[in-house]
């Protein structure tokens, strides 16, 4: 017998027992295996609403999943709503905004952008989707030139918790829009948004590759680099054990390095006269920093594009110091044994930070993350491991954390939008249908 919701929607309506039910719910993150008791993939606005619609009925919750990157626990019950066939990007030079669709990835709007000579302010990774990021405000390879990329969003086309469509922009429930750039969850189905994009004629970026023998060395330096950085440069070190694969280059094959990754908007003269003291702080075995196209900025971070299992944390830190480094090194060191083959720290203060949205961590200067990859120790070392790090960067720990870099789907807000985005949650959803 077919599910009732296959008479109201055009997407194709899946139970555990249909086959592409697996692919149709299996998340980019490997780690995490959804079981909802139906999978929705919609094909239009129309198709959420009816869903949604249903659901209420039923009192039955909706999910939301559109590539799985940031996936962390699985949907065991409910709709689990797939977005990848709303997608389309469309860009209008004159006004310089895309209209995205919500089942898009950066890498979809990269290229359309790129084609009249604009670009977006992305995040490192471009599989990663659009309005996941962007519900989480988004802190990228340009967030000190250009900010959280939210503040960039012109409007929302939402389904709420009550089955309505509505578009949220300065104008139009401005407490909802308020809320959807940085508050993540629990405020709608996003179908489609509206971006400002810019104009990044040259951009001079790349990465710096330490050797194991310098990272403190350049720990050290970057960190102390970072009190007077240029303003318009965004830099990032991730100590990387990389494994001794075949998909790793050869130079970096089973060695651990610090990778320093730079992005700054510009001609060249200025990045390599911005770069040259990072280039000064110790030998590289590789430098990949000067001219880059900006279609080509995800080349910044290279981060892995095939879906795997992965386990993340992360924190926000209001300040860096010498002593943190020698508490970094004592925690993700090289010659420590712990199990996570990254841990980054990303420069992303800025002191003209816009307000009016919901976006958590806007305060914090840096961002601290730690990425595992070998399933047998995510529920053995790992949290323990991590555990280890926040205490061991406690004292330089912000009181904010963004959702984009908890890595456990919670984030912390300072009470008053805590409870402002709460209130909204109950206005939007007042049944409590979205997760
Ligand atoms: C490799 C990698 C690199 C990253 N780089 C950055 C970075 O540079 N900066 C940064 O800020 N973050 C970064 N992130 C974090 C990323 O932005 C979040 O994990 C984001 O939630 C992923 O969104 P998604 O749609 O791809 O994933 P999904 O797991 O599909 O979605 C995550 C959540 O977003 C919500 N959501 C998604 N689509 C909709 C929709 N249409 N309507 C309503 N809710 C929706 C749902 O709550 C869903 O559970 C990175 C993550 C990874 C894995």
């Amino acid at each position: 017998m077919s599910h009732p919701l296959a008479s109201r929607v055009t997407g194709p309506v899946l139970t555990p027992d249909d086959e592409g039910f697996a692919d149709e719910v299996a998340a980019h993150n490997r780690a995490v295996t959804h079981t909802p008791d139906v999978a929705v993939g919609a094909s239009s606005t129309q198709d959420v609403v009816e869903t949604v619609r249903w659901a209420a009925e039923q009192g039955v919750p909706v999910a939301v999943l559109a590539t799985g990157h940031g996936s962390v626990t699985p949907v065991t019950s409910g709709v689990l709503l797939t977005t990848d066939r709303l997608g389309g990007v469309t860009v209008d030079p004159a006004t310089r905004v895309a209209t995205i669709g919500a089942g898009s990835a950066w890498t979809d709007v990269v290229p359309v952008a790129d084609a009249v000579g604009l670009a977006a302010i992305a995040g490192s990774s471009p599989h990663v989707g659009v309005v996941g990021y962007l519900l989480g405000g988004g802190i990228g390879p340009f967030v000190r030139s250009h900010g959280i990329s939210s503040d960039r969003i012109e409007s929302v086309t939402v389904v709420t918790g009550a089955g309505e469509v509505l578009e949220a922009s300065a104008d139009q429930h401005p407490d909802l829009f308020w809320a959807l750039r940085g508050g993540k969850t629990g405020l709608g189905v996003v179908t489609q948004v509206r971006l400002g994009l810019v104009a990044m004629p040259e951009l001079y970026a790349g990465a710096l590759f330490f050797d194991t023998e310098h990272i403190e060395a350049a720990l050290r330096g970057w960190l102390a680099w970072t009190a007077e950085a240029d303003p318009e440069t965004t830099t990032s070190a991730a100590i990387v054990r990389f494994p001794p694969i075949d998909a790793v280059p050869p130079f970096l094959r089973g060695r651990t390095v610090l990778v320093l990754r730079v992005a700054r908007p510009g001609d060249a003269t200025t990045g390599e006269r911005v770069a040259a003291p990072l280039r000064a702080l110790a030998p590289t075995v590789a430098d990949t920093v000067g001219v880059l196209p900006v279609a080509r900025a995800a080349e910044i971070h290279n981060d892995p594009t095939d879906p795997a299992p992965s386990w993340v944390r992360g924190t926000m830190l209001s300040g860096a110091d010498d002593d943190l480094a020698t508490a970094l090194l004592e925690v993700v060191g090289p010659g420590v044994q712990q199990p996570f083959v990254a841990a980054e720290v990303r420069h992303v203060a800025r002191p003209d930070g816009v307000d009016g949205s919901a976006v958590s961590g806007r305060g914090a200067a840096f961002t601290l993350s730690v990425v595992g990859l070998d399933p047998s120790q995510f529920a053995t070392t790992m949290p323990a491991a991590a555990d280890r790090i926040a205490q061991a960067v406690r004292p330089w720990t912000a009181a904010e954390l963004n959702p984009n870099f908890a890595g456990t789907g919670a984030a912390v807000w300072d009470q008053a939008t805590a409870e402002r985005l709460d209130r909204v949650r109950r206005a939007y959803d007042p049944a409590g249908v979205l997760g």
